[in-house]
């Protein structure tokens, strides 16, 4: 028995082929929607339909083995496998890609948070928006910010 499904059966969720090839999708990718999720998968069962996909991302972040973001303007869920280590995000403004980093947090943010604004901290999650490598390196963050520049005046 692999390592997926043990975590399921650990859980005390059900075992099934699409929630083990969703994990290993998305344990070594940056978080996808479902759809994308959906797109990785078909190629290995062609019977899954996005459908199945959804509920089973859903059935997955619900039971923690996911993380939902849902912080870019599209609107679109996506999903992170939860490796158990606080993962901030780089958002690509321009591609919509969301990359996990390694950027610290004050020691005493909780504390903090605590004392001045009364809010107890319970997952720590930094998203700081941007443009990627990728975009930055093809100019399309230029023109992202151009269209921006064109929509505001
Ligand atoms: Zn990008």
């Amino acid at each position: 028995m692999g390592s997926f499904e043990e975590i399921l059966v650990k859980k005390h969720l059900k075992r099934t082929k699409a929630r083990v090839m969703i994990l290993k999708v998305l344990e070594k990718s940056l978080p996808l929607t479902a759809g994308e999720v959906y797109e990785a998968v078909r190629g290995k069962d062609m019977r899954l339909s996005l459908s199945t996909v959804y509920i089973n991302c859903e059935a997955l972040a619900e039971n923690g083995l996911l993380l939902r973001s849902t912080m870019l303007a599209d609107g679109l869920i996506r999903y992170e496998y939860a490796h158990g280590t606080p993962s901030h995000h780089a958002v690509c403004l321009s591609c919509h890609r969301i990359f996990p980093v390694d950027v610290g947090l004050q020691s005493d943010y909780a504390e903090v948070l605590d004392e001045e604004y009364g809010f107890e901290a319970a997952e720590p999650r930094v998203e700081i928006y941007g443009y990627c490598r990728d975009c930055r390196a093809t100019g399309k963050d230029r023109a992202f910010k151009e269209k921006l520049r064109s929509a505001n005046a």
